[in-house]
């Protein structure tokens, strides 16, 4: 590849690399944590009852109503919501609001990879701590009060979750720096601290619509905090792109606020679906990490990852594999429909009993 005009700031990261979206056959598509359940009717109606006529008008660039509807559903403020592009481009603004030189970003090894990729990317120094051989978190690296801790609660791709007083041993620890709860898969059996904003002044909580609201096709992510750091968060947006959200995505995640009941429902649905592919797979000789999310990890006892992860390919099922130390072993399993768990199962059942006869 010829670089030539690429900025240097470009040329030398390494870009993450996002789940496949395949386009040669259908799938079993369970590599990226989508939700298998459509979004609410509510989503659709609204979607159909947006005035295309409309749309030759710029979309209102503090997403108002959206941000009024979702602090009335969490109980907070207005002030303490800022709206983005999916969550993925909150927590860039993230890094670029309230990371520098002197204030690194403190993370997992094993998390989200999108991590280090926007360290790298704006230039910011990191410490990487490296998860327990069980990959729970190693809390006392996380309280050092040394930059900003950015930590996905429940983890991912472990699926492993810190109860509510651990983020708060990890807040009080930090009094000088900020603490970044990335709450992407909460609603599946987690627990949010959302309700903490206004006791700590250093919380911020990053959620997304892409899955317990069914709406990844969509890009809507939120950050909540007190008003100082939203407006920091509203700063960098207003540097890059004002208007982040268009006025489909705003109709449709007011649409998907005002259905609680309906996320409820398929996340119970997903979480129950969870145990019982869990409990399959451990039948099959799978270890299972104890997940709060809409996803397994696991790693079988005999069958390398990487085999298992090209047969179930070939055969029509796509989950993710990380070709990454520590993790080159585990498949991360999204939890899919009853039945789609129940051909995931019945596959490995096969590609085992035909490898290992
Ligand atoms: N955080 C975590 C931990 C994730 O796994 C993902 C999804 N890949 C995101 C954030 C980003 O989600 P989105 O940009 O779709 O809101």
């Amino acid at each position: 590849m010829n670089k030539k005009y690429w900025s240097a700031r470009i040329r030398d990261v390494e870009p993450y690399v996002p789940g496949e979206q395949p386009k040669d056959r259908r799938y079993i598509k369970l590599n990226t944590n989508e939700n298998p359940y459509p979004p609410s009717k509510k989503v659709s109606q609204a979607l159909k009852d947006v005035d295309t006529d409309a749309l030759r008008l710029y979309p209102d660039p503090d997403c108002s109503e959206l941000v009024e509807a979702m602090a009335k559903s969490k109980g907070i403020r207005p002030g303490q919501v800022f709206v983005g592009n999916g969550s993925d481009e909150v927590l860039a603004f993230c890094y670029l609001a309230f990371m520098d030189d002197e204030t690194p970003a403190i993370f997992p090894d094993i998390t989200y990879s999108f991590y280090p990729v926007y360290a790298a990317f704006f230039g910011n120094n990191t410490r990487i701590v490296p998860v327990n051989e069980d990959f729970t978190i190693p809390v006392e690296e996380l309280k050092k009060n040394d930059g900003t801790v950015v930590l996905t609660n429940p983890n991912a791709p472990t699926g492993i979750a810190l109860p509510t007083e651990t983020i708060e041993e990890i807040l009080r620890a930090n009094p000088d720096h900020l603490v970044i709860v990335d709450e992407a898969y909460v609603d599946f059996g987690g627990e949010s601290v959302v309700g903490l904003i206004d006791r700590y002044d250093n919380l911020l909580v990053v959620q997304t619509f892409s899955k317990s609201r069914s709406l990844a096709g969509m890009r809507i992510g939120f950050a909540f905090g007190n008003e100082n750091l939203i407006a920091g968060l509203g700063a960098v947006k207003n540097s890059i792109n004002s208007y982040t959200l268009d006025r489909m995505a705003l109709a449709a995640a007011k649409a998907a606020v005002e259905d609680q009941a309906y996320t409820d429902d398929t996340c119970n649905r997903i979480a129950k679906t969870r145990e019982k592919t869990g409990g399959k797979l451990q039948a099959l000789g799978f270890s299972v990490l104890p997940s709060k999310t809409n996803f397994l990890f696991v790693t079988h006892e005999t069958a390398p990852a990487a085999l298992l992860f090209k047969k179930l390919r070939e055969r029509g099922v796509l989950v993710r594999y990380f070709n990454k130390p520590r993790i080159d072993n585990f498949l991360r399993i999204t939890v899919g429909t009853e039945e789609e768990m129940e051909i995931l199962v019945n596959t490995l059942k096969e590609i085992l009993e035909e490898t290992y006869a």
